[in-house]
């Protein structure tokens, strides 16, 4: 039987109409034959209402601490996730993530994920159950709870996807997908249909927190295909979401392109836009092009970082969002058109 992971972020789960919109949405792929293990993040804002009430008992909470509360979020979630699913008439079960075999380092609020017992899980999908797992969390060899840092659920969905050899692992969100711009930032944003592993590294290092950069990293390393989609649409019309994959780029077709932008703020004054493509970070087109369309609209930028796969520049915080819409139409990104599992400028 073919195995799917299914991972709803805080938004997607944020209510009791949500918590019941999502085992829906389970509910559906269960009938449809799958296995399913379902990895939940903490409902709405409840990480960070946790992490201020910490900060108003202590200005420097014990590390330890900190997790043994965070990691009560997502236990919230899966437990009710759980009754939803009952309701609905499915079997299924609950599990922290030290009751799913996840093994960390011992590196509290940003652990790092060593080893996996895959025999609990397994366990329960041969009783016939979806499993729901607490995502964002795991524990050292010697059983102290450990935090895999703010967005971390998106990690374990992809683990597990990896350690069970799943078909795949769908990042469920409160976006239709991948964006060629956070499209709450710039409204012109296109969603894209798919997009390679090591662009969507390089587009989650610098600030686009759709996906969590690890969580790519695993895919990638493990050949998980994942596929980031909205849980907002109705549990009958699913919208496609997009894919994240290894693409292989036609042949003839090498003439670097920005495919997407990023932003990341650093401080109260400044602010770090990059553009992602493979091969654009020493193209000279590109870097003349971001500088004469910022200087038409008199924003001032410092050249920052290049690699392979981008180019960043500096500049003040204010003017971020005004540079990313000036460049993404410069850049034609909101003309992006899929044609033959390759990206192509429309004419
Ligand atoms: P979740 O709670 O489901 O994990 P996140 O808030 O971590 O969701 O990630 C989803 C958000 O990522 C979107 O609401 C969107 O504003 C933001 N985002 C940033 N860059 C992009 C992008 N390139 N494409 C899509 N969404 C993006
Ligand atoms: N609840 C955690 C956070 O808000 C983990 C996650 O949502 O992925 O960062
Ligand atoms: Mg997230």
């Amino acid at each position: 039987m073919k195995l799917i992971v299914q991972k709803f972020g805080g938004t997607s789960v944020g209510s009791v109409e949500r918590i019941r919109h999502v085992a829906k949405i389970i509910e559906r792929e269960a009938r449809q034959g799958f296995q399913l293990v379902v990895v939940v993040s903490a409902m709405g804002h409840t990480t960070d209402k946790l992490l201020s009430l910490a900060g108003r008992i202590s200005v420097q909470p014990s590390p330890r601490e900190m997790d043994m509360l965070l990691t009560t979020g997502e236990q919230v979630t899966c437990a009710l996730l759980c009754m939803a699913l009952h309701q609905l008439g499915i079997e299924a079960v609950s599990l922290t993530g030290w009751q799913a075999g996840i093994i960390t380092d011992h590196h509290h609020g940003d652990a790092k994920i060593i080893k996996m017992n895959k025999a609990p899980i397994l366990r329960h999908l041969e009783q016939g159950k979806v499993v729901v797992v607490a995502g964002f969390q795991g524990q050292t060899e010697d059983g102290e709870i450990t935090t895999l840092g703010r967005g971390g659920s998106d990690i374990t969905g992809v683990a597990l996807a990896a350690v069970l050899s799943a078909e795949r692992c769908d990042i469920y969100t409160d976006v239709k997908g991948v964006y060629t711009a956070d499209p709450r930032v710039v409204p012109l944003a296109r969603q894209m249909k798919e997009i390679d592993y090591n662009e969507m590294i390089v587009l989650a290092q610098l600030g686009a927190q759709v996906v969590h950069e690890r969580a790519v990293q695993w895919a990638k390393k493990y050949h998980v295909p994942v596929c980031v989609k909205s849980s907002f649409d109705p549990v009958d019309q699913q919208s496609e979401g997009t894919w994240i994959r290894q693409i292989r780029h036609q042949e003839g077709h090498n003439r670097p392109v920005v495919h997407g932008l990023t932003h990341k703020i650093l401080s109260d004054h400044q602010a770090k836009l990059s553009l992602v493509g493979d091969g654009i970070g020493h193209d000279s087109n590109v870097r003349m092009q971001v500088m004469k369309t910022l200087k038409h609209h008199q924003i001032e930028v410092e050249e920052d970082e290049r690699g392979i796969f981008f180019q960043s520049y500096i500049l003040a915080a204010e003017q971020v969002e005004h540079a990313l819409q000036c460049l993404h139409q410069a850049f034609h990104l909101d003309e992006i058109l899929q044609v033959n599992n390759d990206l192509m400028i429309k004419n």
